[in-house]
């Protein structure tokens, strides 16, 4: 029987800290990745306000070719 780790497990074993993405504090297990609730509405803000680039998809209605629309 192998011991090996298994990738993409969602159970989180115990191990190094990662630093939050906002101040690169250690993150916390109840806020990860990121070190607090604080850090986290920092980043989910950040997204309401646009600053990703959320891509909406609006082609279904072309990829309904209709050449006799006319
Ligand atoms: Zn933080």
């Amino acid at each position: 029987m192998t011991d090996l780790p298994h990738k993409g497990n969602n159970v989180e074993p115990l191990r190094k800290a990662r630093a939050c993405p906002e101040c690169e504090k250690p993150s916390t297990r109840a806020s990860y990745p990121f070190c607090s609730e604080r850090c986290r509405n920092v980043d989910l803000n950040r997204w309401l306000s646009g600053s990703y680039a959320i891509p909406v998809t609006e082609e279904e209605e072309n990829l309904n070719p209709s050449p006799d629309g006319e």
